[in-house]
């Protein structure tokens, strides 16, 4: 029996008042060892989603499931094996991102003694790349220093599952590498991610597998793997495109100056069969999407649906 999810949600919604349908109809799904990316517009309901998920927010209708506990109702027996960061990290202005990181556990009910806890601190602040010996207070940080400490304080418990809301956001292109390195060693351990993003190749660096919301609606869920397969198309260029589409008579399925798309699964087989026609092959392989055509198609179908 395949096990049971860590993030389920079934027929998911969320009307605010005014009626907005903020997330519409959503079932996600996210396994144990994924890396999920969870893509979307602003706006397109993925904090809304999110919040739903960790019970900070009442759905609508539908159902949640985290780590296989209904969520409102039982969502107390599993938050201490979750990390969340949620909207921008809050946190005590006046106290350094260590004094609020040890508040913050021992307010959670921290089994941890004093002098463990100590070291834990050091450790994760760290991993997410702030100075432990920074007695600074939080009110002097800038964005991203801000950012590094609400995921140090997701991290504190060595959670199972981290649960991410745009979590490279106010972080300049070196902090969102870091942070990025430091998502994937820690999935490399163990640990199941769900990050929201709006940007596509972000998500397409570190993701297992992707969801992307659009007008609150999941138009697209799959491994990113799936995703890239094949398409079943060979993708060729050619100085003779006209030898090659006579050749090839009905495969051809598109042409663009001297770019053929040819159904075929087969590349190599396809490859000798020009050669042996004596038609040259500049260039040739599979067909691939990338997340960005895939996503672009998903978003516009279900536009053209609703
Ligand atoms: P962003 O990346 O900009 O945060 P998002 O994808 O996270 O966007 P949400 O913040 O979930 O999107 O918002 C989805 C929709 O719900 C938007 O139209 C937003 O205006 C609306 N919305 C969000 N929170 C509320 C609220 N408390 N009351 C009314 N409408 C809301």
């Amino acid at each position: 029996m395949s096990e049971e999810p860590l993030v389920r949600t079934q027929a998911l919604t969320k009307l605010y008042r005014g009626g907005v349908r903020a997330v519409d109809d959503v079932a996600l799904e996210v396994r144990r060892g994924d890396v999920y990316g969870f893509l979307g517009a602003n706006g397109s309901g993925k904090t809304t989603t999110i919040r739903m998920l960790l019970g900070l927010v009442r759905p609508t209708s539908g159902e949640v499931h985290l780590l296989g506990q209904p969520v409102p109702r039982a969502v107390d027996r599993v938050l201490t094996r979750v990390g969340a960061l949620v909207e921008g990290p809050g946190g005590y202005a006046h106290l350094s991102g260590r004094a609020n990181l040890q508040v913050l556990d021992a307010a959670g009910g921290g089994s941890l003694r004093r002098a463990a806890r100590r070291r834990r601190t050091d450790e994760v602040l760290e991993h997410v790349g702030l100075d432990p010996g920074d007695r600074r207070p939080v009110r002097t940080y800038s964005l991203g220093m801000r950012q590094r400490l609400g995921l140090a304080a997701a991290l504190f418990r060595r959670p199972e599952l981290l649960v991410l809301d745009e979590p490279t956001n106010g972080l300049d292109p070196q902090g969102i590498t870091e942070i990025r390195e430091l998502l994937l060693a820690l999935n490399r351990e163990g640990t199941t991610v769900l990050l929201s993003s709006h940007l596509l190749a972000e998500v397409e660096q570190m993701s297992t597998r992707v969801g992307v919301l659009a007008d609150g609606r999941l138009v697209l869920q799959d491994d990113l793997a799936e995703l890239h397969a094949p398409t079943g198309r060979v993708r060729l260029r050619t100085p003779d495109p006209d030898r090659a589409v006579a050749l090839l008579a009905g495969r051809v399925e598109h042409r663009d100056g001297d770019v053929l798309l040819v159904r075929s699964p087969d590349a190599a087989a396809l490859n000798a069969e020009l050669v042996g026609a004596g038609i040259p092959v500049a260039e040739l392989g599979p067909e691939r999407r990338s997340l960005e055509q895939v996503v672009l198609a998903a978003t516009g179908a279900a536009r053209e649906a609703s």
